[in-house]
């Protein structure tokens, strides 16, 4: 077997990658043509490419880590878990000390009605333990027909075929036969491209109100759920006016349907609590987790359960499980994880430090022309891009071009930014200094510019 190291040529490591791994959410063909950058280390919030060039990493890699890079004690925890007890699984009547120094850590941040974890791989699969959860906890509750989830257009909870489906973003569900039965889709709380003229205030209202017109259209007897993120992540940092939420919470509990907070992007302090939810203001039976969990240094996801929930899931056999389900080291990793932002007080430095000085770059780069709107909530922001801010106008060419571009210039100028069709979107490391954060808005004001120009 020959070595595959980062001291190969770039590009030998490029045409190697191109010809053998498929990657996700990415078109072959471009993979073969300019080849994947290459990112060999990482620090704080700064990863180095092959080419030697570092870059302010403004997405935490996938909106995932929140400690930054390089934290040496997870490594050690990491190590000295696999020598100890590298693997046992917890079905059938079996467990082991990180599972449950984990989920009691869990249970202790969360609301304090949610008090149990069933740990999964990933967010994916999180949620697609949710669909079976809810439905089994009707069926065992005397309701089985309670079985349509209702969650949003332009939402994503993962990409397997449970959660893909209950995402409503359009170019996944024309791939594969999706969504499965029993899934319905309403519309996003997205006012700046549909609010039209209403008010925030009555668009949020009304788009809640979506939801209760879906329950009564199909039957409150039908409805098992309500799945959403506190604040939409991936489908642009979609940031509800605040009329909406306390509508939907109303409604979930006049009409006795589960709410699910898909808390993958929002938990573990993005939003500047520890959950999406408490920013927000709302009482999910069920928090879908991942991400942040861990910082992204191992793969783990999990879904917290209320006791209402947990009790009768539990008076029975829940048919169900991964062989990953609360992994030790993954487990032992996500607690030392968590063991940081605690005792660093991750959160006391986003509310006090970094969220001031992002808001104000992040808002600061208003004036721009090509700039719309921007909006954030504790470290995770957008900004809409906009051929004419007054209008809202979308641009004459095809919707993700000008993210698209606005997205290259930001790797010229060695920044991650990410582009949701015409937004770009932002969610660093949490533990960002103020000094990276001045860095961070220079880069984007350079890439907006060059992006402009390119425009023309
Ligand atoms: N839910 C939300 C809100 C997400 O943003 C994601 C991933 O981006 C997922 C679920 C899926 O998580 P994973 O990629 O770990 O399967």
């Amino acid at each position: 077997m020959s070595a595959i190291t980062n001291h190969l040529p770039t590009a030998e490591l490029q045409a190697l990658d191109a010809a053998h791994h498929m990657h996700p959410f990415t078109t072959g063909n471009e993979l073969a043509e300019r080849g994947a950058r290459v990112i060999t280390r990482a620090e704080g919030v700064y990863l180095t490419d092959s080419e030697g060039n570092e870059i302010l990493d403004g997405m935490a890699g996938l909106w995932c880590v929140n400690i930054g890079y390089g934290r040496h004690e997870l490594a050690d925890v990491a190590a000295r878990q696999m020598r100890e007890l590298p693997y046992y699984n917890t079905f059938f009547m079996t467990t082991h000390a990180p599972v449950i120094a984990l989920a009691k850590e869990i249970a202790s941040l969360a609301p304090s009605h949610l008090n149990q974890v069933f740990f999964a791989g990933s967010g994916s699969e999180a949620n697609d333990t949710n669909i079976r959860m809810v439905r089994t906890y009707w069926a065992m509750k005397g309701k089985p027909s309670k079985s349509i989830i209702i969650s949003r257009k332009n939402a994503y909870h993962g990409s397997s075929v449970g959660s893909g489906s209950l995402g409503g973003m359009t170019p996944m569900h024309e791939q594969g036969g999706l969504p499965i039965p029993d899934i319905h889709h309403i519309d996003q709380p997205y006012w700046w491209a549909e609010g039209g003229d209403a008010t925030p205030e009555d668009f949020g209202l009304a788009r809640a109100q979506d939801l209760e017109k879906a329950i009564l259209a199909m039957g409150e007897d039908r409805v098992a759920a309500f799945i959403a993120e506190p604040i939409q992540g991936a489908g642009g940092v979609i940031i509800p006016p605040a009329t909406y939420w306390p509508e939907i919470q109303r409604i979930c509990d006049k009409y006795e349907i589960l709410l699910i907070a898909d808390e993958v992007i929002c938990g573990f302090g993005r939003t500047g609590n520890w959950f999406g939810s408490e920013t927000v203001g709302i009482k999910p039976d069920i928090m879908t987790i991942a991400k942040g969990l861990s910082s992204g240094y191992q793969p783990i996801g999990g879904s917290i359960v209320s006791d209402e929930v947990a009790d009768v899931i539990n008076s029975g056999e829940f048919n169900h499980g991964y062989t990953y389900s609360g992994h030790p080291v993954a487990s032992a990793v996500a607690l030392e994880n968590l063991r940081i932002l605690q005792e660093e007080n991750v959160l006391g430095h986003v509310r006090d430090v970094a969220m001031p000085a992002l808001h104000e770059v992040w808002h600061g780069l208003n004036d721009h022309p090509l700039v719309g709107e921007t909006t954030i909530v504790g470290m995770m922001g957008s900004l809409a891009l906009t051929p004419d801010k007054d209008s809202r106008a979308k641009f004459a060419m095809d919707a993700g071009t000008a993210g698209y571009m606005t997205r290259e210039r930001c790797f010229a100028n060695n920044l991650i930014m990410r582009h949701v069709y015409d937004r770009m979107v932002i969610s660093p490391p949490l533990v960002i200094t103020p000094e990276e954060i001045t860095t961070l808005g220079k880069r984007a004001r350079q890439a907006l510019d060059e992006a402009y120009t390119q425009m023309k």
